[in-house]
């Protein structure tokens, strides 16, 4: 069987029969696999905290060729990520960016996403309980942007008519941004955005994670994040930690 030595970070995990864990990765060379980790549960001293969610590590896969599950032969774990479980808006929001890259990165080698979704977990591992959401939001769009979906903010994403940033812009999902208002008539569907929305998201494409929302806010950008990844990205599986992450804090409140 080929081995397969890559950088890994663990998006899912579950115990599988007595001793053993099946874990699911997303890797540095070759995206979303997943492996069986044989023994992993009956000695703990194989792998440590290695096969815990969001860990991170040097992994060595033996590669089944045309099968789903591989075999995990080790993993040298580099970062443990512990304080993404010591919160719950931290864990809520790293499990959504978990679950954006199990359902679309597929298999392909992508190190830009990747590198991103290790920068965005470490993010949120730092971030503070009331910041969880903007963090979270930020993570997601910035993951959406690497998987090719950069909505456009600048200009009619029909015509292309450049407007401005201090108005207040019909958000069309089905045509991938905002459109002016004669194509907004085109586009059925649409959500009124304000300038203060549309300027966050493209703040979060930059990277810039300075935005601060108010909780009426936040519930706004958390709906229409959900509503751009149906349209975009979904297919018929509903985007359960997404869910989660969207009423658990407000049905807390
Ligand atoms: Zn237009």
């Amino acid at each position: 069987m080929p081995l397969l030595a890559t950088e890994a970070i663990v998006l899912h995990a579950f115990d599988y029969l007595e001793s053993s864990r099946i874990i699911r990765l997303l890797t540095r060379e070759a995206g979303v696999q997943s492996a069986l980790a044989r023994g992993a549960r009956k000695s703990r001293g194989r792998y440590g905290t290695a096969l815990d969610l969001f860990a991170e590590g040097s992994a060595q896969l033996y590669v089944k060729p045309n099968r789903e599950l591989h075999n995990l032969a080790s993993f040298e774990i580099s970062r443990t990520r512990g304080e993404l479980a010591e919160d719950i808006g931290r864990f809520t929001a790293a499990s959504t960016i978990a679950e954006l890259a199990l359902r679309f990165a597929g298999e392909a080698d992508n190190p830009q996403l990747y590198d991103t979704i290790a920068d965005v977990l470490d993010r949120i591992a730092r971030s503070a309980p009331e910041r969880t959401i903007e963090d979270g939001l930020a993570g997601c769009w910035r993951v959406v942007s690497v998987l090719g979906f950069t909505p456009e903010l600048s200009s009619c994403a029909l015509c292309h008519t450049p407007l401005r940033d201090s108005d207040d812009t019909t958000f069309s999902h089905s045509s991938g941004g905002i459109v002016c208002p004669a194509c907004s008539k085109l586009a059925p569907g649409g959500r009124r955005i304000p300038s203060a929305a549309r300027a966050a998201i493209r703040h979060w494409l930059e990277g810039d994670d300075s935005v601060h929302l108010i909780d009426a806010e936040a519930r706004s950008h958390q709906r229409l994040l959900r509503e751009f990844l149906g349209a975009h990205l979904a297919d018929d599986r509903p985007l359960r930690a997404f869910a989660v992450w969207e009423h658990e804090r407000w049905s807390a409140a």
